[in-house]
């Protein structure tokens, strides 16, 4: 006997045995709990949407399941990170999460990765039939995107890893279907993001990770406790000032740089809870979609589901279209118009502006020489002099312009051309 049989998969097996009005021919029922068992499945995030992920794929019948996650529990995990209790508190998020949920399901096994993905290698990822992220960072969504689209063998059709992922926001969610080359990709959307994202508390109160983590735990932790009820008023300089001084300390105690004034005056007038019912119901999507595609028991998601839970319960699902251009799935580099009139320190801050880049510290060459260096230290003092300098003095109109950048999981490529 498989291990998901018996009575407690009995509404599972209906699904599975029976063929469907839009199954396709060709569906053989019979072999899926086989199949399952040895059906390898990547989860990366071990948070909100990850335990609903993890616990709903062990109910799904998945057996052989893989958890990544870097971060541990923290007491403000526990309203809605189901699998964790308050002995839990400063455990690994993976490890605890997938010892609860095979303590539930007998038969399931769970495997933890206390790390980054950026320390695993591309063979771990090689071994999985598909990956489902519960993320909250653009910048982890970014690389396991470029990473799972490098992977792909156009010859060898299982180098092509089905990515899930599910992201919210709030009452707000979406959920898509990516197949790495084939579909648009994340990085395709990245123009869709809203420019500031939000960060659930726990992470602002434990782990902050970037300059707006700091801010925000400033603004919604630290000025409760100095100021009790007095309110913040974000348009008061004086309130302003304030949170940056406190924000900066705590950058400096996580060496986090890059805090500022104005950057806390954009921060504090953007923060969003997380939801414990946003996340299951994304979770479920995601889950649902995985089954979907591993099993072929019907058609699967094509290829983007969008949920808003703020007035009423609105979901949309729509064919996001391939960027053509796109620096991760693309195949050309992207022509980016600009004044030849313009300095290299313009045009850098040019770059940093656009929503469908998102760089922050560019390194920049061409095919003739290098543009500008942020690293290392006798590089960087050597291309300086440049960023003064206009384009038109360091490159030809239709030059492609190679750029690297600690946020970007890539090497982006850009034809720029001058405008007259
Ligand atoms: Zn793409």
């Amino acid at each position: 006997m498989t291990f998901a049989q018996g009575p407690r998969w009995k509404q599972l097996e209906r699904v599975r045995n029976r063929k469907g009005a839009f199954t396709d021919d060709d569906y053989a029922p019979q072999d899926q709990a086989e199949f399952l068992d040895d059906c390898k499945i990547l989860v990366i995030g071990a948070g909100g949407l990850g335990c609903e992920i993890l616990k709903n794929l062990a109910l799904s019948g998945f057996t052989n399941i893989h958890v990544i996650d870097m971060d541990t529990i923290d007491l403000s995990n526990l309203n809605r990170q189901f699998l964790f209790r308050e002995a839990d508190v400063g455990k690994p998020k993976a490890e605890v999460a997938a010892r609860f949920v095979m303590k539930r399901v007998k038969g399931c096994t769970i495997t933890p990765h206390y790390c980054a993905i950026q320390d695993k290698d591309t063979d771990f990822y090689m071994q999985f039939k598909l990956v489902i992220c519960g993320l909250d960072s653009v910048e982890a969504r970014r690389w396991i995107n470029s990473t799972l689209v490098d992977m792909v063998d156009p010859n060898v059709m299982e180098t092509l890893k089905p990515l899930v992922d599910g992201g919210t926001e709030g009452f707000k969610g979406q959920s898509r279907v990516i197949l790495p080359t084939i579909t648009s990709c994340y990085e395709c959307s990245l123009d869709m993001l809203t420019p500031q994202t939000a960060v659930p508390i726990c992470t602002l109160a434990s782990i902050p990770r970037q300059p707006a983590h700091c801010i925000e735990w400033a603004s919604i932790l630290e000025w409760p406790r100095v100021f009790g009820d007095k309110k913040m008023d974000t348009d008061n300089p004086e309130h302003i000032q304030w949170l940056y001084e406190a924000a900066l300390a705590r950058a400096k105690e996580f060496n986090i740089m890059g805090v500022t004034y104005s950057m806390t005056q954009g921060v504090v007038k953007n923060i969003i809870p997380a939801i414990a019912s946003t996340n299951a119901i994304i979770a479920a999507s995601c889950c649902n979609e995985a089954l979907k595609i591993l099993t072929n028991m019907n058609p699967f998601l094509q290829n983007y589901m969008m949920y808003t839970g703020d007035e009423g319960v609105y979901t949309h699902t729509f064919e996001h279209q391939k960027k053509e251009g796109c620096p991760v799935c693309g195949t050309s580099a992207i022509d980016f118009e600009v004044s030849p009139d313009i300095t290299l320190a313009d045009f850098i801050d040019k770059l940093k502006e656009q929503p469908d880049i998102q760089i922050k510290k560019p390194t920049i060459t061409t095919q003739r020489r290098k543009l500008y260096f942020q690293a290392p230290p006798e590089l960087n003092e050597l291309t300086r002099p440049n960023l003064d300098k206009k384009l038109s003095e360091l490159a030809d109109s239709g030059e492609e312009f190679a750029i690297t950048d600690p946020g970007l999981p890539f090497n982006l490529r850009l034809n720029v051309i001058f405008t007259k």
